[in-house]
Parts: C-alpha cells; sequence; structure tokens
C-alpha cells in the first residue's frame, strides 16, 4: 500500500528533512507516525501525497510510483487518498454539505449523486444533522469529523492524518480515534502523524517513530527487508 525506501528529502534550505526513509506499510493497517516536532512527520506525508517531491529514493502509494510521477498524474494518485490536516481548513463561509461536496464538484459529479455520497460520508462520521449547518456552529471535534468526511468522499483507499488531534482536547481526541477505528475496521489503511504518547499507549496500533529524518524506531522493518529491489532499482530518482 505504502513504500519508501531509502527516500531522501532536502528543503532549498535547512538540513536534510528525511534520512534514508524505508518502510512498508500493507493494506489495512493502522500506523502512528511519531516523533516531536520538526522530526519530519508532515514532510514524509507530503511526499505520499507528492505536495513535496523526494530528493532522492522510491515512493510508492496504491501501487502507483510516486518518485517520478509527472504533475499532471497527481490528481490521479490523490483520488486514492484522503488527506486530514491538524488545523482543519473548512470554508466557513459553506455549509458542511458544501464543504464536503466541493472534491465532487470539482470532477463535475452528477448532482444527485453528489447529495447521495455527501449524506454517507457524513453518517458515517456521525453528524448527518449538520449538513445545513456552518463549520462555526460545529465544535472543534466536530469539525473535524466534517475533515474526515471530506477525506473520505472519494471512498479512499488510505488516510494520512496529519496531527488530526492536535488541537483537540484528550476525550475528543478518543472520540476522533474511534472514528478513525472504525474507518480502519472497514479496510482502509490509515497512517496518522502524532506526538500524543498518551494516546499511543491507550490505543496501541504500529508505531514508526521519527527523530530528526531518520527512523528510529518500527518495529516492522524487517517487512523492508521483502521489497523487491529490482523495481525500487528502476524507479529510484537520483
Ligand atoms: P514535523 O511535521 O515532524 O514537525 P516537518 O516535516 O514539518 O516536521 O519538518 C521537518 C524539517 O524540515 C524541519 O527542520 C523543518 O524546519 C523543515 N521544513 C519543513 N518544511 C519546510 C519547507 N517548506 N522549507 C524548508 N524547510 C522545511
Ligand atoms: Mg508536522
Amino acid at each position: 500500500m505504502i513504500v519508501m525506501k531509502r527516500v531522501f528529502k532536502k528543503y532549498t534550505r535547512g538540513p536534510l528533512a528525511l534520512v534514508n526513509v524505508s518502510l512498508l506499510i500493507e493494506q489495512g493497517e493502522f500506523v502512528y507516525l511519531m516523533g516531536e516536532s520538526g522530526s519530519g512527520k508532515s514532510t514524509l506525508l507530503k511526499t505520499l501525497y507528492r505536495e513535496e517531491k523526494v530528493t532522492k529514493g522510491y515512493v510508492e502509494v496504491c501501487g502507483q510510483v510516486v518518485a517520478k510521477m509527472k504533475n499532471r498524474e497527481v490528481p490521479n494518485l490523490r483520488r486514492n487518498i484522503g488527506i486530514v490536516f491538524q488545523d482543519i481548513k473548512l470554508l466557513t463561509n459553506q455549509t458542511i454539505f458544501e464543504n464536503i461536496a466541493y472534491a465532487l464538484r470539482v470532477i463535475k459529479c452528477d448532482e444527485r449523486l453528489i447529495e447521495t455520497r455527501v449524506l454517507a460520508v457524513l453518517r458515517e462520521v456521525g453528524l448527518e444533522h449538520k449538513v445545513n449547518e456552518y463549520p462555526g456552529d460545529c465544535s472543534g471535534g466536530e469539525q473535524q469529523r466534517v475533515a474526515i468526511a471530506r477525506a473520505l468522499i472519494n471512498n479512499p483507499s488510505v488516510i494520512l492524518a496529519d496531527e488530526p488531534t492536535g488541537n483537540l482536547d484528550h476525550e475528543t481526541s478518543v472520540a476522533i480515534m474511534r472514528l478513525f477505528y472504525r474507518i480502519n475496521q472497514k479496510g482502509t489503511t490509515i497512517l496518522m502523524a502524532t506526538h500524543d504518547s498518551q494516546l499511543i499507549e491507550q490505543i496501541p496500533y504500529r508505531v514508526i517513530e521519527l527523530a530528526k529524518g531518520k527512523i528510529k524506531s518500527d518495529r516492522s522493518q524487517s517487512h523492508v527487508a521483502l521489497l523487491s529491489n529490482e523495481k525500487v532499482k528502476e524507479y529510484t530518482t537520483e
């Protein structure tokens, strides 16, 4: 589902943000990406949805090789990926319905289909009754659930969440985690960046820990050895 092999990322200024990162996440896994602020969590996620290009190395998401992807192929990649951010990024002057429908409008989806899909994802996050309200009428936790509904709209195979509980209190965070749990139970792969160790202890899943751009620990590193070297070599950018 997600493959990174010997990935390096250097921004135009500053030290390396990712240093020789290799990892393998299988379909249906739930994985925490842990590490202090500045350790490279957001950068790693951004290379997966091609917000940032890697400087060197191999990246594959949902069977698509991201490392050498052309810009015009990026929308196709993102159709398989749901993205959830810490700063929820809802449009405050649009209803919850419009906030979620947005991605489908862009691809000129049929109006009836849009309505069915939006209501279905809102039901999934338990917020059907908020459909005609505005983000300002929702609590922080509810807004994050709307953002998760928005991420689910394309029925993605993987969700990348960047500190989705970072601005929420513990109880609300646990409710968001329950929601991710249910989504994961239906088969969606989840990679979630967080530095909330209390949450990780309470709801344990595989943890990949980053420190200064390097993988510090990952109990499944042995998986990486199974990667086909041929394919990796073929696509690796130098
Ligand atoms: P985290 O999400 O774990 O806090 P980031 O991936 O945001 O870490 O940052 C990793 C490192 O890369 C930091 O040193 C940060 O300053 C640097 N960095 C992040 N984004 C940029 C950028 N757009 N330009 C230059 N440096 C960046
Ligand atoms: Mg970050």
